[in-house]
C-alpha cells in the first residue's frame, strides 16, 4: 500500500515524498484509515514505528479539510510527557506542514514566559505541550480550550509513570468540545492505563504497530 491510496492532501503527499517515505508503516496505515473517519483511537505503538507521523498526518489532514477563515487559537492539541519530546514533535510537524500555510508551536517549560504568551496569543493551528505547563496557562486564561477539536496524547504510559495522568485528565475535561481523541502508548496491556482510557476516549478503535 502506498500513501496515495489514503487520499491525503497533495501537500501532505509532497511532504512525505520530501521526507523520503514511500509507504506508510503498519501503525500509520491503521491509524490513518480510521482517524480520517473521526473515530477515537487507542494506539499501541512504541517509538520507531512511525507513530509521530501516524498522529500528525490525520491531524494535518483534518486542519486542511476544515480550514477556518480567521486565524485563531490551536485546534489540535498534542500532549507529551517531556519538553524534549514536545520539541521533537514540533520539529517533525514543521517538516510536514511546509507549503500548507499551517502553523505549529510548542509550550515547553524552562524558557521565557513571554515566548509562550506570544505563541498562545498568536495564530496557531497545532499546539504541542507538556500538561503541567499548559494547565498553568489555562488557569491564567491564556489558553482557550474551546478551540480544540482534536486531542492527541503521546506516550501515555510515560505520562502515567511520571504522575501526569491527573493533569491530562483535567486538560481533557477542559477541551471537552473536541471531536476526536487519539491516545498513543508504547504498551497498553498491563500498563495501568486501562482506567484512564474509558474517561478519555469514546468507543475507540484499537490500532497496533
Ligand atoms: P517515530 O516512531 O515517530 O519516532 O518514527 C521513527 C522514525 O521512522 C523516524 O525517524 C521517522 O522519520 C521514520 N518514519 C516515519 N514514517 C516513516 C515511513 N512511512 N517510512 C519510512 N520512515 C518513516
Amino acid at each position: 500500500m502506498s500513501f496515495s491510496e489514503l487520499d491525503l492532501d497533495p501537500r501532505l503527499e509532497r511532504a512525505l515524498l520530501r521526507a523520503g517515505y514511500s509507504k506508510p508503516t503498519t501503525i500509520q496505515k491503521a491509524v490513518l484509515e480510521t482517524a480520517l473517519e473521526q473515530r477515537d483511537i487507542l494506539a499501541s505503538a512504541p517509538t520507531g514505528t512511525g507513530k509521530t507521523a501516524a498522529f500528525l498526518l490525520p491531524a494535518l489532514q483534518h486542519l486542511l479539510d476544515f480550514r477556518r477563515r480567521d486565524p485563531g487559537h490551536a485546534r489540535v492539541l498534542i500532549l507529551t510527557p517531556t519538553r524534549e519530546l514536545a520539541e521533537q514533535v514540533r520539529q517533525y510537524g514543521e517538516k510536514l506542514i511546509e507549503g500548507t500555510g499551517l502553523t505549529i508551536g510548542a509550550i515547553v517549560g524552562g524558557r521565557d514566559f513571554q515566548l509562550d504568551a506570544d505563541l498562545l496569543g498568536g495564530n496557531l493551528d497545532l499546539l504541542v505541550a507538556t500538561p503541567g505547563r499548559l494547565l498553568h496557562y489555562l488557569e491564567q486564561e491564556k489558553f482557550d480550550p474551546r478551540q480544540v477539536e482534536l486531542l492527541i496524547i503521546d506516550e501515555a504510559d510515560r505520562m502515567l509513570d511520571m504522575g501526569f495522568m491527573p493533569d491530562v485528565e483535567r486538560l481533557a475535561g477542559e477541551v471537552r468540545w473536541r471531536k476526536q481523541t487519539m491516545l498513543f502508548s508504547a504498551t497498553l496491556e498491563g500498563s495501568g492505563l486501562e482506567r484512564f482510557v474509558s474517561t478519555l476516549l469514546e468507543d475507540p478503535v484499537r490500532c497496533d504497530a
